[in-house]
């Protein structure tokens, strides 16, 4: 019985039954093969040999193909690069040389192969030429893009879902920390109004305290004064006009105290309505005069159109004007100069007071609006006042939604800008 041919097939090549035989099926092997493409290459790389698999891989057919050369199926950029030499030098060098990258085809459309080349030498060594073995991996590879994007995608989705917890873990310790914090500050601004309130409550009481004992005191001495406990001596008189200015001194520092510790407690009333500014300051340049007098300080004051009116109350703008007034007199200088202005804006108005007098740095200039500041004064000699009557002014601005402020260069003057809503000019009737 015949043996099955392809058992001659399988033989080792030496052992072919019959040479011719092996020759053939050989060929014909080579030929039929559908999945990869095998050729020939002579020593410089032009085609010799085309198969099925070939054609069907790469879509020339043998007669458009073989005596070309082998760079064709290489794209532009490894035929500049050199590639196709490169690997028949290597196949030359080493037997054979192996790659995987894109190939195109006849239509111009890439795969990604696998290529074999394998050099061809005869019994004497010499180079014949070069055997290709080309595989398409265009499928193994899209596969194995997809298995990574999807792995990728995967990591992705773990790394953003690990740190969307985190953050949210931190999230939810920051609000924590902030609504602690919130707590806090809370129980901290109820403890600060409560002791600003005690404060207050007590500057209060003991202004009050103080100021029944200091009305006697004045009193009495007033009434001594006159004569009316027997007769009083000329050296006995000054020493009562003394007690009575102290008296008086004494008395305008706790009426200090006593007001600023009812704006604090915020027991102040004010009674708003229009205040025309050239009323307001024609007062305070009456009231200043004699004080002024004295040090021989010029007032001046500006005529004020009479349309200008604040929306404020008069006895406190009063109030303000009468302490910048009095500081300017006390931190001017003798001979010096004060002038009393005004300023109007659409939707306010402004009164000024400004001196000739010592200034102050430009490092005091807020600092002098806190209660019992004074500068170049520490608090354990207090000279004339209390340093409150700016914190005073200030709040009372405040209160009527105003605002106090100065401007002031140590050694030549300040200026002191009382700020007030404006109420509107009337439109003259038609
Ligand atoms: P007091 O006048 O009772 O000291 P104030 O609150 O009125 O308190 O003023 C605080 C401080 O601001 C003053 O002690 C003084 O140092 C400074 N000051 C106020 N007005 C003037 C001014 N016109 N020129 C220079 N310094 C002033």
């Amino acid at each position: 019985m015949k043996k099955p041919t392809i058992k001659t097939v399988t033989r080792p090549p030496g052992r072919a039954k019959n040479h011719d035989e092996g020759g053939n099926l050989y060929r014909l092997l080579i030929d039929r093969v559908q999945d990869y493409a095998i050729f020939a290459l002579d020593e410089d790389g032009y085609i010799l040999t085309w198969n099925a698999g070939a054609e069907r891989l790469k879509g020339y057919k043998p007669g458009e193909i073989i005596g070309r050369h082998f760079s064709v199926f290489y794209p532009p950029e490894d035929v500049a690069a050199d590639k196709p030499a490169h690997e028949l030098e290597l196949a030359i060098a080493t037997g054979s040389a192996e790659d995987d990258g894109w190939r195109v085809r006849k239509d111009g459309t890439r795969f990604w192969a696998n290529v074999l080349i394998t050099a061809l030498r005869d019994d004497t060594g010499k180079l014949r030429g070069f055997a290709k073995v080309t595989r398409d991996l265009t499928e193994r590879r899209a596969a194995l893009e997809d298995a990574l994007d999807s792995a990728r995608r995967v990591a992705a989705e773990e790394v953003g879902r690990v740190a969307a917890e985190s953050q949210a873990r931190e999230l939810w310790e920051l609000a924590q920390r902030l609504g602690d914090q919130a707590a806090e500050l809370e129980r901290r601004s109820v403890e600060a109004d409560d002791a600003n309130r005690a404060k207050s409550e007590f500057l209060a009481a003991m202004s009050h305290e103080l100021r029944t004992p200091l009305n006697a005191i004045g009193g009495y001495a007033q009434l001594m004064e006159m004569g009316i406990a027997g007769p009083v001596s000329d050296q006995q008189r000054v020493h009562l006009e003394r007690i009575q200015r102290s008296q008086q001194h004494l008395l305008g520092i706790i009426n200090d105290i006593l007001n600023f510790s009812r704006i604090e407690a915020g027991h102040l009333a004010y009674n708003i309505g229009p205040v025309v500014l050239q009323e307001v300051l024609e007062v305070g340049a009456a009231m200043i005069v004699p004080q002024a007098g004295e040090k021989r300080i010029r007032v001046k004051m500006a005529q004020c159109p009479p349309d200008l009116i604040a929306s404020a109350d008069r006895a406190k703008v009063e109030q303000i004007l009468l302490n910048l007034l009095s500081n300017a007199v006390k931190f001017t200088p003798d001979d010096g100069e004060i002038e009393l202005t005004f300023g109007a804006q659409s939707d306010h108005v402004s009164l000024a007071v400004r001196d000739t007098g010592i200034g102050i740095p430009v490092k005091q200039l807020e600092l002098i609006f806190a209660p019992f500041m004074q500068v170049g004064r520490s608090l354990a000699s207090p000279k004339e006042g209390a340093g409150l009557g700016l914190a005073i002014s200030r709040d009372l601005a405040r209160g009527m939604r105003g605002e106090l402020t100065v401007e002031s260069r140590e050694g030549s003057g300040s200026t002191f800008t009382l700020t007030l809503p404006r109420v509107p000019a009337r439109s003259p009737k038609a």
